[in-house]
């Protein structure tokens, strides 16, 4: 069963090719491949890029309503300019600045000193948490927690983590205050502790009576100095909080991530309060983690522009859930990730299963299809199937096994 393909040359010309020789591509085959192999990588790339650059950085003589990273970096710099664990005097330090900063922006900033006992690890200690309050037009109480940690690791002065999530929320606050105010009122906790076992938070949501008022938190913390700020940690049920945060500006989110980190030893402060039954957004600054938890995370190496996603998320959160009843309706949970071009994706779990089940389907009707025409040998395609699992194995394991003797070689080194 052949039949030549007629086609017209540039002459108007019939001419007659047969199946076997139809242009360029198919008698240099090797030309194809390269083609094709360019463009799916520059596509690849392309698509790469438009999900991990975060936003540009919006100027500090931007209008006061709107969220500036330039704005924000200035807090960065004075809250990170040495290692600041809790109990230091340089900690001391970034305190005495923050209520200086919060009594600036008109609010009246409460320290709540208690000891913080860990519900996730066998530690307690003595924390200074700082908190204030916005309150809102609305009269049921209701609040919107926004929390990032100001206490640092030892070994580095933790620009990103979390002086980039303290800083954010000032500037969210400045931001909130110059325009119309919210419904629901917002609690800035500003949490000590987290470094040794998220004792802020365990202290603020068994002791504080602000915490019975919570319909919603949103924490910012990082795991890196760079890329987009990611949403990567939800409350249950999450269908109505998530279709909310992708209605913020650059919502940038990955349910597969926290797959990854449940069975990862990392903790945040986002796991007390979900602990405590309160629902909510978990976001973190997450790439060039090569730089988390050393001299590195400082304020020369934190990217602005993550430092500007971490904002408009904060800010995006504030002005979105402001306004709606708290706590979201809980309903089903769905997957969330980011596309090129469509970017902030969400869609239940039974999507997934469906969309699943029919790509199988289609790849078995195109294997049938393709044996019928007889352009298919099924040797050929179980060969191309293994191809792609050893690759796929091989990319696992590759990272693993430099890990591993990095590892080794840093060992031996001290
Ligand atoms: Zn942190």
């Amino acid at each position: 069963m052949t039949s030549p393909v007629s086609t017209r040359g540039a002459s108007g010309t019939p001419r007659e090719s047969a199946p076997d020789s139809p242009g360029v591509f198919a008698r240099s085959p090797m030309v194809a491949r390269i083609a094709t192999l360019l463009v799916f990588g520059l596509a690849v790339s392309a698509g790469v890029r438009s999900v991990h650059v975060p936003p540009a950085v919006v100027p500090a003589s931007a209008p006061p309503e709107a969220f500036s990273a330039e704005r924000a970096m200035a807090h960065v710099r004075q809250i990170a300019r040495a290692a600041h664990p809790t109990g230091s005097a340089e900690h001391q330090r970034v305190r005495a600045y923050l209520v200086a900063e919060l009594r600036a922006l008109g609010l009246e900033p409460r320290l709540q000193q208690t000891i913080g006992i860990a519900s996730r690890f066998p530690v307690a200690g003595q924390v200074t948490n700082i908190l204030a309050r916005l309150p809102g037009t609305g009269t049921d109480g209701k609040a919107i927690l926004m929390t990032a940690h100001y206490d640092s690791v030892a070994v580095g002065p933790g620009a990103a983590d979390d002086a980039a999530g303290t800083a954010a929320l000032l500037e969210t606050l400045r931001a909130l205050r110059a325009g119309s105010p919210l419904r629901n009122d917002l609690i800035i906790a500003l949490l000590d502790g987290e470094e040794d076992g998220l004792l802020g938070a365990a202290a603020f949501v068994h002791e504080h009576p602000w915490a019975r008022n919570v319909g919603l938190a949103l924490c910012l913390d990082a795991g890196g100095t760079g890329g987009r700020a990611l949403l990567y940690e939800t409350g249950e049920r999450n269908a109505s909080l998530v279709r909310a945060f992708g209605r913020t500006p650059n919502a940038t989110g990955s349910s597969a991530m926290y797959s990854g980190y449940r069975r990862m030893p990392n903790d945040s402060d986002f796991s007390e309060l979900r602990l405590a039954g309160i629902t909510g957004l978990n976001i973190a600054i997450s790439e060039r983690g090569d730089r988390y938890h050393t001299p590195l995370d400082d304020p020369a190496h934190l990217d602005p522009r993550s430092l500007q996603h971490h904002g408009d998320a904060a800010l995006g959160v504030a002005r979105e859930f402001g306004m709606m009843a708290l706590p979201p309706a809980a309903e089903e949970d769905v997957i969330f990730f980011n596309l090129p071009v469509l970017g902030f994706v969400s869609y239940s779990i039974g999507w997934a299963l469906l969309l699943a089940v029919s790509s199988a389907l289609t790849w078995l009707a195109a294997l049938v299809v393709g044996r019928a025409r007889a352009k298919l040998r099924l040797s050929e395609v179980a060969l191309e199937a293994l191809a792609a699992l050893i690759a796929l194995l091989a990319a696992a394991a590759a990272p693993f096994a430099a890990w591993t003797v990095l590892a080794r070689v840093h060992a031996t080194h001290g």
